[in-house]
């Protein structure tokens, strides 16, 4: 038995992984019906930012798990010195929680990011911009960020002060706009052994700064390939990270530059439950429970996987319509995350199509065709 501090779909995914060889999962969520409550019989009703939940959690299984970096680190030291794994340790993920001290890792690292600034708190502050940065800029949340909530495109001075201004008391950074050519992310994990293993690297397109698709494999020269899976390396082993963890990339004339590291299993994995032979969540759950860590491997030529997220109200067809249409595509995988209510632009489920074509453009192609149709039936948000 493992517990996971959290409940949302990553937590329902990794219960479901779970099923698949017999550990169960306790989940801590605050709310009952939560798509990873749903799933399982225990449930330790608290938020999953609570310490003390997490203490009550620790009292059915020592070896704990995270399905989100926004935790309490300072208030889960006690447990840990008492006697409980956590799957990554507190020290290893505590630099990867916030945005700014990501960053700080990475240049420590000399790992290639965009260049950025921290936003100071103090009001009416003026930042001398460095000379080579122009708008539009991004901004970003040190904390709590997720599907580009917690993201805003600076435009231009006024809304630079703006942001300056932020009433919400909030940290922000500020990063220098990146033409990119490709977004890319890679899944690994780290055993207690040190043993890394790797995902395919997969290309990832973002609409509105949320995920829309991605595709595995991503085309990629091995040149390229190589600088990933060596920057990986580098930040588990400086890390001495055990688990599962995601790292998205930019690339284009600037090279490859880190964009976000995820210490925990990501959207852009989950392909890997309909095409590898052991998926993101099987892996994170042989790390936490202590089974051996099988390899990762491809066991398709590729894979699609687009997310489905609620639309506006009032859109013409209704959820259920919607899902019998997809399911009326032959060979889609439908991933429904059941949740309560359909509001626009939150994640409710995913879809996985196994692509058969051998040669990388020709996958791509067969690619959009397939997500063409998806998205005829369920638009992006
Ligand atoms: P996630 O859901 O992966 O946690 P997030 O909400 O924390 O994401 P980011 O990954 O930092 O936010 O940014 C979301 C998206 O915004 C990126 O995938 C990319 O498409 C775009 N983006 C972020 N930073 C920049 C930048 N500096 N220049 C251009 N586009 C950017
Ligand atoms: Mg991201």
């Amino acid at each position: 038995m493992i517990g996971v501090v959290g409940g949302g779909q990553l937590a329902m995914l990794l219960v479901e992984a779970g099923k698949k060889r017999d550990v169960d999962v306790v989940v801590q969520t605050a709310v009952k019906t939560d798509p990873a409550a749903k799933d399982t019989k225990q449930i330790i009703l608290h938020d999953p930012k609570s310490a003390e939940g997490t203490k009550l959690l620790a009292e059915k299984t020592n070896f704990i798990t995270f399905e989100n970096e926004w935790i309490d680190i300072p208030g889960l030291v006690s447990l840990q010195n008492n006697g409980v794994s956590f799957f990554p340790s507190l020290k290893s993920i505590s630099p990867l929680i916030n945005k700014i001290t990501q960053r700080e890792l990475l240049n420590t690292l000399d790992i290639p990011c965009p260049d950025w600034l921290t936003i100071p708190l103090e009001k009416s502050f003026r930042i001398d911009l460095p000379s080579d940065w122009t708008f539009p800029m991004m901004a970003k949340t040190a904390k709590g960020g997720y599907d580009g909530k917690g993201t805003k495109i600076i435009k231009n001075s006024e809304q630079l002060q703006e942001l300056i201004n932020d009433e919400t008391k909030e940290q922000w950074m500020l990063e220098k706009w990146i033409s990119f050519e490709k977004e890319l992310s890679i899944v690994s994990s780290r055993d207690s052994k040190g043993k890394v293993r790797f995902f395919p690297i997969v290309e990832t397109c973002q609409s509105n700064q949320i995920c829309d698709w991605v595709l595995a494999p991503a085309d990629i020269n091995n040149d390229v390939a190589l600088l990933v899976k060596n920057i990986v390396s580098s930040l588990l082993v400086e890390l001495d990270y055990v688990g599962v963890i995601a790292i998205e990339f930019f690339y284009g004339p600037e090279g490859l530059l880190v964009n976000e590291i995820a210490p925990r299993t990501h959207n852009s994995g989950h392909f890997s439950i309909d095409a590898c032979s052991s998926s993101q969540f099987d892996q994170q759950i042989c790390i936490t429970s202590g089974i051996d860590v099988p390899m990762p491997e491809m066991i398709v030529n590729g894979a699609l996987m687009a997310n489905l997220l609620g639309l506006q109200s009032g859109y013409p067809t209704s959820v259920s319509q919607r899902l019998d249409d997809l399911k009326a595509i032959p060979g889609l995988n439908i991933h429904w995350y059941k949740k309560e209510e359909e509001k626009k632009g939150r994640k409710l489920g995913h879809v996985t199509y196994l692509l058969n074509k051998k040669d990388s453009l020709s996958r791509k192609k067969e690619a959009l065709s397939v997500l063409k149709n998806i998205r005829s039936i369920w638009p992006t948000s």
